[in-house]
């Protein structure tokens, strides 16, 4: 199989891998048993539903009838020490050893399971990122990093694990509903604001193109997002630096999602208001002008997402934020856009400011 050079881009982490980008399902395995070679057990991780959709063009790769696929519920309660468990009988039963391979074929919540499980199982085995949401592809499956949940909180313990590859065919996109697709959009826009002015004006004028969900436009978007990621990550695979930049929105957002519980709230949602928060602070602060502020509200709302939330007490939620684990010697640790492309790490934010930016998102 030769593809064509801008089918593949390379994460240069310390452990580089390739991303490759609009690569049918069905080359994945003809890929993996010529990199591995062709007495490999393989170990799909998958969801039910995602199975029924693409399941039979995964296995239809492999020369090998040693392809074994396990299904989990959806949910994002599945990042569990019990399906960690459950995955390990399952893979002592399929003969799983050390020298097989895990597949992640779905989102994030996929992802960050098998890519778990994979960096545990035998002391660590290697693992292939097969994204089929948008989040995951231009987010979660770059970058290295697994986790589970435990009941005192989210993502508490995981690992830097890099993938063997990531493999993205964007087609998957057709059967994925418009409420999970925003879940993506949320972080592309947060991608183009952060690092790319260029983007975010191609966002714009694309945007009914977007809701409409033109694949083209579709596959445009999530490379050009994906490709910020990338760079980032490249750049500062252990979040020692620039990579904090991703969290634009993100303070804000876990701190809404945590006074809901996660409930009635979509980390895209979650994400959307919380990048309205960072604009207006951003805004207040002199770094972001009116009409770049009134761009990304704008943007945010013809993709559906919300620039506000109701009912919610701007005191609770500014002290969410200060447990939260980038900040330092009791200082807020925030990050702001700068203009649209640009975005910078403010260590002195002062809660009457943060309590300002909250007022401005909830009604
Ligand atoms: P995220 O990637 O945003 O973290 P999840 O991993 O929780 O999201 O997946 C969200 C839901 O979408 C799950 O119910 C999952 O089974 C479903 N799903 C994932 N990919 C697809 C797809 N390509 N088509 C249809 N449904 C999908
Ligand atoms: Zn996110």
């Amino acid at each position: 199989m030769s593809l064509p050079a801008w089918h593949k881009i390379e994460v240069t982490a310390m452990h580089p891998y390739p991303v490759f980008l609009d690569v049918p399902l069905e080359e994945l395995g003809e890929y993996l048993q010529n990199r591995l070679g062709e007495d490999k057990n393989f170990f799909i991780v998958t969801q039910a539903n995602i199975a029924k959709h693409y399941g039979e063009r995964v296995k239809k790769g492999f020369k090998t009838a040693r392809v074994h696929l396990i299904t989990i519920p959806d949910g994002e309660q599945v990042k569990s020490l019990e399906s960690l468990s459950r995955l390990t009988t399952e893979a002592i039963h399929c003969r799983i050893d050390r020298s097989s391979i895990v597949i992640a074929l779905g989102g994030g919540v996929i992802g960050d399971l098998a890519g778990f499980f994979a960096s545990v199982y035998m002391r660590g085995i290697h693992f292939v990122q097969v994204p089929t949401t948008l989040l995951a592809e231009v987010d979660s499956s770059i970058g290295g990093k697994v986790a589970i949940n435990h009941p005192e909180g989210k993502n508490l313990l995981g690992a830097f694990y890099p993938p063997l590859a990531v493999w993205t065919d964007f087609s998957v996109l057709n059967t994925l509903p418009w409420e999970e697709l925003q879940n993506g959009l949320a972080e592309t826009i947060k991608h183009a604001i952060i690092a790319d002015r260029e983007f975010f004006a191609f966002l714009e004028s694309h945007q009914k193109k977007i809701v409409q969900r033109e694949i083209p436009i579709l596959k445009e978007m999530a490379t050009r997002s994906l490709a910020i990621k990338v760079k980032i990550v490249s750049e500062d695979e252990r979040e020692q630096g620039v990579r904090a930049l991703l969290n634009l929105g993100h303070t804000f957002g876990h701190a809404l999602e945590t006074e809901m519980e996660y409930e009635g709230i979509s980390h895209g949602q979650g994400v959307s208001v919380g990048l309205v928060a960072a604009a207006y602070l951003a805004h207040f602060r002199g770094f972001l002008s009116k009409s770049e502020l009134e761009r990304i509200l704008s943007l945010l709302q013809t993709l559906g997402l919300p620039i506000s939330i109701s009912g919610l007490d701007p005191i609770k939620l500014l002290n969410y934020m200060a447990a939260d684990k980038k900040n330092k010697d009791g200082h807020k640790v925030l990050i702001l856009p700068k203009g649209i492309g640009q975005a910078i790490i403010v260590r002195d934010c002062t809660d009457e400011e943060i309590l300002q930016a909250w007022k401005m998102v909830i009604k």
